[in-house]
């Protein structure tokens, strides 16, 4: 057996998530202090979150509502009693030498998130979502930014405090493409709630991966390596291949996985050591002395789980039933909460589902790509979409020029109207405009016209294509089809 066959048939992967998100709340989780990307450095600091002795922590009651939405969202239970604790370690960008988290009393527990692999539904356990606070920022000085190459680093605080969210999974996901397909599916539903903007690259996202292997069909778990540094889809797909084939060589001759926290390079699509189990902290948790417990009542749950909106799997469930859509294009539709609600703004204009789905699926997410924006930045009216279709539909422009007329609907946001007639590209449906046309193109083309009439019936194309030319492809085909069969007839 090859390493890559035993990969796959003597072993199983085990992995479990632990993800972070940043809120994106008005001011910090404890103070005032505005949060706001972008800004000189150290400008946005408090006494609380610069952890002043003798300064007080006051809890951000909007962060707590988005944490709540979450976890509904998310199937956990609610403690109704939780509290803060701190969690003691010493790093230059954590000048308190402790971190607000959550501790044996998280917000919430036991949930689950279902994961659609398309052939199969992977039901991930939530064991938790708890509330923190971010850190300050390192920044490097030097050229390359790698600490590696800097002389010195230097802290920004604007980020000390923000709002974050912990997610921890059970370890039920068995390979790194449900690995990928949970953090997507994740991060949608946590831009349908609208409490973050989960952005892997720009950090308000963050994933860290559990993984071990063990023999297939085994109960007894293999020793796990924690791999940090994944920041995005890809890396934590190319992070766990690369943790997943390390572990089962080291197993394989004879060796033992090392309990561990491993850094990914995603230069090198490697992992290497960071710390193993005998350096990991001891947080010292103990009750965060200066904050009250938070009583989270009924009432509170009912107002946030009332304003937690439909969510991506019952979007897919609608789609197929009120638009008699496919699960494929459902599910294309909900994956982004940008294109489903411009779906369902272009149904309010226009009434074919489907045609609709297949210029967003198609030409309009090409567009999307090459220009790498997403359709909420896209210039493109839903209304004019639908203009657009509907013209489309009554023959006023032919498909062909569609494509022409959603390009510069695109380019420049214009309606499809004035598009069309700045450039006169409304189609020619006017029979005697078109037999005009079409008697001289019989005249100048009496090769095909013979062939056709001596049974080359396939001639006719030739000729529409010489209309279509003629017209700068304005004519509209089944007219002239018609129209040029009738006179060679
Ligand atoms: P630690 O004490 O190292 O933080 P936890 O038990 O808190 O470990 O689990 C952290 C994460 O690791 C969770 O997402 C959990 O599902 C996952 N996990 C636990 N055991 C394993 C294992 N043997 N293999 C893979 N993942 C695991
Ligand atoms: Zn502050
Ligand atoms: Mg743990």
């Amino acid at each position: 057996m090859t390493l890559d066959q035993k990969i796959k048939e003597k072993y199983e992967a085990v992995i479990g998530l632990e993800t972070h998100v940043e809120l994106f709340t008005h001011t910090k989780m404890f103070c005032g202090c505005k949060i706001s990307f972008g800004d000189d450095k150290n400008v946005h600091t408090c006494p609380v979150c610069l952890g002043h002795p003798g300064s007080l922590p006051v809890v951000n009651k909007r962060a707590v509502e988005f944490a709540l939405k979450i976890a509904l969202a998310l199937n956990c239970r609610i403690n109704n009693y939780t509290i803060f604790h701190r969690k003691n370690y010493f790093y230059p960008d954590q000048v308190k030498n402790y971190q607000i988290s959550q501790y044996d009393l998280p917000l919430g527990e036991k949930g689950y998130l279902d994961i659609d692999m398309g052939d199969y539904t992977r039901r991930v356990g939530i064991t938790r979502v708890h509330m923190e606070e971010d850190t300050g920022k390192l920044i490097h000085t030097g050229a390359t930014g790698r600490i590696s190459e800097s002389g010195a680093s230097v802290v920004d605080f604007n980020r000390a405090g923000t709002p974050l969210i912990e997610i921890v999974t059970e370890p039920d996901i068995k390979s790194p493409e449900e690995a990928k397909e949970y953090m997507v599916t994740l991060r949608n539903l946590i831009l349908y709630l609208g409490v973050s903007d989960c952005s892997m690259e720009e950090g308000s996202l963050r994933c860290d991966a559990n993984v071990s292997v063990k023999e297939a069909g085994g109960k007894k778990f293999g020793t796990k390596t924690e791999i940090k540094n994944l920041n995005s889809f890809k890396f934590l797909q190319k992070g766990l291949d690369y943790e997943i084939r390390r572990q089962v060589k080291l197993i394989e001759s004879g060796k033992k996985v090392v309990q561990q926290t491993r850094h990914y390079d995603n230069n090198t699509d490697t992992t290497k050591a960071l710390r193993s189990k005998e350096e990991a902290h001891d947080y010292r948790y103990f009750p965060e002395p200066d904050l009250v417990p938070l009583d989270i009542s009924k009432r509170l749950i009912e107002k946030i789980k009332g304003e937690i909106p439909e969510l991506p799997q019952g979007k897919v469930k609608r789609f197929e039933k009120e638009y008699g859509l496919s699960r494929y294009d459902s599910n294309f539709l909900a994956s982004d909460i940008s294109i489903s609600s411009f779906f369902e703004k272009c149904l309010a204009h226009y009434g074919d589902a489907k045609t609709l789905c297949n210029w967003i699926m198609g030409d309009f997410s090409a567009l999307l790509n090459q220009e790498n924006i997403s359709m909420e930045e896209s210039k493109v009216k839903p209304k004019d979409l639908s203009e657009m279709l509907k013209m489309m539909d009554s023959g006023k422009i032919s498909s062909k020029i569609a494509k022409s007329v959603f390009e510069e609907m695109f380019k420049t946001g214009k309606s499809p109207k004035k598009i069309i007639d700045k450039k006169g590209l409304e189609q020619i449906s006017d029979e005697d405009v078109l037999e005009k046309i079409i008697d001289k193109v019989i005249e100048e083309n009496s090769g095909p016209v013979k062939e056709y009439k001596g049974g080359k019936k396939k001639a006719v194309g030739y000729l529409i294509g010489q209309v279509m030319a003629k017209t700068k492809g304005k004519a509209n085909p089944q007219i002239v089809n018609r129209i040029i069969r009738k006179k060679l007839s």
